[in-house]
């Protein structure tokens, strides 16, 4: 899949680095073909190159619009050079190949950014440029696209490391990096337009995805909101069948996503699980010798917050747990699958919607996650973090029991998926209180204790169902305040990632209060 490049077509606005590479390809006996302005800042430093119009026979018009749009460029981008009807229409209509575009795009962001007037932005809209990198990037089977003056280095690497050719990795690369810069660029002008109509609602907004569905309205009912989907096929709600119910609302995308994902971290080896989400935070996690337990055991850990939650199930609807789901108000269920009976029984529920996914999320899945801020975007990894029993350092005295162990690690996992910051108490298998989103974690740790307290009372216990518990904390400690606020309510371990400067102080206190605590190394903050 080594594939020499002969002929290189430059067409740049940003013509840094233009010369140093027009030079190098040069010297490596590549044949330059160049349009107006970049052909004669390669002719000024005394570079041998052939003007596209001598190529095409049409001159550069339309003050530029037309320059490149030509079949004797756009051929020379797509032919197929093992198709021989391909090569015959090549020889046929004189059209030689063209084996590497470098083209960077007319400024268009830069123009909108120095806040010129609509019909300067509209001359900056790049038309031939796009066509030509579209063109080149289909074709990276033999064909090299680059559209960032960054790259032209790694181009000059990858030929003298192949005696003046590239791999068939080096040209996917660079074509995925090409489809990048037109959909972002496309996207820049959508957005644009947008703003210059006073169209605060674009119909359709320019997102990388397929419309799925026009929402009713977004977070609030003054908010206008759109549903993509990204192509992806993962599934989860995006690609979910919904058996019976009104359409989701955005809330309801938000959470029943959040409810997913979260239950997707216990495959079925776990067991069967439930959790039950409320305002994208769990308010009610648990494993159980079968759903419809596992099912009780989560309702039990905030039955006032459950009322009108959406529910996410690891394993398949059966009629036991549908029977005991339909005991409150819920918005949604979301399961890999579910029963004939189940869904018989959920029908008579009208409000109630059923969906369906085929199956588990893959919790270690490599994706991205997007956030607007004001005048950008925030893009990082999904967290896809996971720790074992074998990563986690006992740091104290006492050393957490087998049972002690698996109620951790089944708190670490829930904490991964509560707003920071989050203090996860679990015992046996289910949360018994979960404190989520506040300022400070000592907050969260009493307002978690306080839940408990509260369900014990309402379920008539003796004690809370925190004494003896489990707990999560979802980053490290910074201060002894927070363990020992956990302690006071009943905590026997503890599970956090370590690392503060005042670890020494936080194990002391865990000592002294007899606690078992490990450090795993790494934390989930959620924000
Ligand atoms: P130059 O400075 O070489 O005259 O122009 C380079 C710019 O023209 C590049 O940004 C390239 O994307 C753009 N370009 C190349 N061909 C065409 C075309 O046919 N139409 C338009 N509108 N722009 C083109």
């Amino acid at each position: 899949d080594l594939h020499p490049i002969t002929r290189a077509l430059l067409s740049v606005s940003d013509k840094t680095g233009l010369i140093d590479l027009g030079r190098a390809l040069s010297a490596r006996g590549v044949e330059l073909l160049s349009t107006g302005g970049s052909a004669k800042a390669l002719r000024d430093a005394g570079l041998g190159v052939r003007d596209v119009a001598d190529v095409t026979g049409f001159p550069e018009m339309m003050d530029g619009r037309v320059k490149t749009l030509h079949p004797a460029v756009h051929g020379g981008l797509l032919a197929l050079r093992d198709n021989d009807a391909h090569l015959a229409a090549m020889k046929e209509h004189g059209i030689g190949v063209i084996d590497l575009l470098v083209v960077n795009l007319y400024p268009f962001e830069t123009t909108v950014a120095s806040g010129a007037g609509y019909d300067d932005c509209i001359e900056n809209i790049d038309i031939g440029g796009p066509a030509m990198i579209r063109a080149a990037a289909k074709n990276h089977a033999f064909v090299n696209v680059v559209v960032d003056a960054q790259d032209y280095d790694a181009l000059l690497a990858e030929l003298d490391a192949n005696d003046g050719a590239t791999g068939l990795a080096f040209r996917q690369t660079l074509a995925q990096t090409a489809y990048a810069r037109t959909a972002a660029y496309d996207a820049a002008v959508s957005t644009w337009m947008a703003g210059a109509l006073g169209n605060t609602a674009p119909r359709r907004k320019a997102v990388a995805g397929t419309l799925a569905q026009t929402l009713r309205y977004g977070e609030n009912p003054h908010q206008a909101a759109t549903f993509y989907l990204d192509g992806s096929g993962r599934p989860g709600v995006a690609t979910a069948t919904q058996h019976q119910g009104k359409e989701l609302s955005y809330n309801n995308i938000n959470d029943t996503d959040a409810a997913f994902e979260l239950v997707s971290e216990f495959t079925p080896a776990d067991g069967p699980a439930v959790a039950i989400i409320k305002h994208a935070n769990p308010c009610g996690v648990a494993v159980g010798a079968t759903l419809a337990q596992a099912y009780q055991k989560a309702f039990q850990c905030d039955q006032t917050s459950a009322f009108g939650g959406i529910i996410a199930l690891n394993g398949e609807l059966d009629a036991e747990t549908a029977e005991a789901i339909t005991g409150i108000f819920t918005e949604v269920v979301i399961a890999p699958s579910a029963t004939d009976a189940a869904k018989e029984i959920f029908a008579a529920k009208k409000n109630l919607r059923l969906l369906t996914t085929g199956a588990l999320a893959d919790p270690l899945a490599v994706a991205q996650t997007i956030r607007q801020v004001s005048g950008g975007y925030l893009m990082q990894d999904k967290d896809n973090g996971r720790v074992a029993a074998c990563d986690l350092r006992i740091v104290t005295k006492v050393k957490p029991t087998d049972a002690q162990m698996a109620d951790l690690l089944f708190a670490w996992k829930v904490a991964k998926h509560v707003k920071s910051n989050a203090i996860v108490y679990v015992k046996d298998g289910a949360t018994v209180g979960v404190g989520a989103g506040q300022m400070s974690r000592i907050d969260s740790a009493l307002i978690a204790a306080k839940k408990a307290a509260r369900m014990a009372d309402a379920l008539g216990l003796p004690e809370p169902l925190t004494k003896g518990s489990a707990v999560a904390s979802d980053a490290f400690f910074p201060f002894a305040d927070g363990l020992l606020e956990a302690a006071a309510a009943g905590a026997s371990c503890v599970i956090q990632p370590g690392g503060s400067m005042r670890d020494d102080e936080v194990i002391a206190a865990a000592d002294e209060a007899g606690l078992a605590m490990v450090f795993t190394g790494m934390r989930h903050f959620r924000h």
